[in-house]
């Protein structure tokens, strides 16, 4: 992956934060970026023309464990007739060709999800073991297998496996999550570096884990960051537990470590002040299931704070969602219509609340890239911050 620094000096008048272009091999995704999650490959209640019309978004996410499940797992290529996932998805062209989109994409490595099976999930020093929650069949994810899945879908970033933990930990619990998580990502750069021939366009990430034990983070980073092969490093396992305090004071004490020519990917964060305080600490790249899940809940995000669109008092509002937005929703419809829909448990409110509040995300750390590279990045998310703080005639 070639990556371009737009910003220049990189630490000046915009503290940490940075712009990159990062030239991936289905076009060129400038930071900082936000990822609509598209669980199964596709954002729910979207589909690609949505994406790149409404939302001109160049890189999404994809989760493994799940595409891995409903594409029918291995566990059939045993049984006349059927095929496993990993064959199914090489024959279907991998997932951007599947689902029709021209862009990019990331998936995850699945570690997220085991950790959210709890019990479900057992640790062993070659992988983990876990049974589905769809169907109780047991499977097992070793560094090499989530890679070997994320070559089928074809993505253009795919992420190491990772022991992933709940905080509060025990400090022995850490310690086994930086070193197995070190092991892993040891054995998945030397497999993916026998296997780039085959797959070019296929980058790899690392993930930093830790909890919120900065001496952790720091040896984690440290340790990783020295196996140079990697195109770019993530901080896992925040967002889980701990106070936003707790999470600033991680990111800051971890990206110091990080190589300063790489992305850096914040995973599964978070509030739009989250992100504009972790581009803040020099953080590149975020996803978040926030905006797409909280809009089909009814929270609409906008520049004057949230709005519960259920309120009855939206009922003969004729403004837009946000009067500050541009996005196909706000141009078309009216905060009454979108009340309306709602009320009416209709389909249409999913996509055009999904559209809208992914809209916001994406204008959010469009409008800190312009900012960083104006050289006033700290005016912009200060002001961003006080009027989402303080609405007026909401
Ligand atoms: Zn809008």
């Amino acid at each position: 992956m070639r990556v371009e620094l737009k910003s220049q000096p990189l630490y000046n008048q915009n503290g940490k934060a940075r712009a990159l272009d990062l030239h991936l091999a289905n076009g060129i995704v400038q930071t900082p970026v936000f990822m609509p999650v598209g669980t199964q490959g596709c954002i729910k209640g979207l589909d690609s023309y949505d994406l790149q019309t409404h939302l001109d978004s160049k890189l999404i996410l994809a989760n493994t464990y799940h595409i891995y499940l409903r594409c029918g797992a291995e566990r059939k290529e045993s049984c006349a007739g059927q095929i496993g996932a990993i064959q199914k998805l090489k024959t279907l062209g991998g997932m951007r060709k599947f689902a029709n989109f021209n862009g990019n994409y990331l998936s995850d490595s699945g570690g997220f999800q085991a950790f959210s099976l709890g019990k479900n999930a057992k640790l062993y020093d070659y992988g983990v073991e876990f049974k589905s929650h769809i169907d109780g069949s047991k499977h097992i994810f070793t560094p090499q297998k989530v890679l070997d899945i994320q070559y089928a879908l074809n993505s253009d970033i795919c992420m190491v496996l990772d022991d992933l933990i709940g905080l509060p930990a025990p400090i022995e619990r850490l310690k086994q999550s930086i070193h197995t998580t070190i092991r892993w990502a040891r054995e998945s750069l030397k497999y993916h570096l026998a296997q780039k021939m085959e797959n070019p366009t296929n980058h790899i990430f690392a993930i930093i884990q830790g909890g919120t034990d900065t001496s952790l983070r720091k040896i984690c980073a440290i340790e990783l960051a020295q196996m140079q092969e990697f195109d770019g490093y993530a901080i896992g396992g925040l967002a889980v537990g701990e106070s936003a305090k707790e999470m600033y004071e991680t990111i800051e004490s971890t990206t110091e470590f990080m190589p300063p020519h790489k992305p850096r990917y914040l995973m599964g964060v978070g509030t739009p002040e989250n992100i504009l305080e972790a581009i803040a600490l020099g953080v590149d790249m975020f996803d978040c299931v926030m905006p797409s899940r909280n809009a089909r809940n009814a929270t609409i995000f906008t520049s004057q704070g949230k709005l519960n669109i259920k309120t009855s008092s939206f009922g003969l509002d004729t403004r837009p969602l946000d009067e500050e937005c541009d996005c196909y929703v706000c141009k078309n419809y009216s905060r009454a219509y979108l009340h309306h829909l709602y009320r009416s448990r209709e389909i249409t409110y999913h996509r055009l609340a999904t559209i809208h509040n992914l809209y916001f995300y994406l204008n959010l750390t469009r409008k800190a890239r312009q900012a960083i590279i104006d050289g006033n990045f700290l005016a912009y998310k200060a002001q961003t911050l006080s009027k989402m703080a303080n609405p007026k005639n909401v």
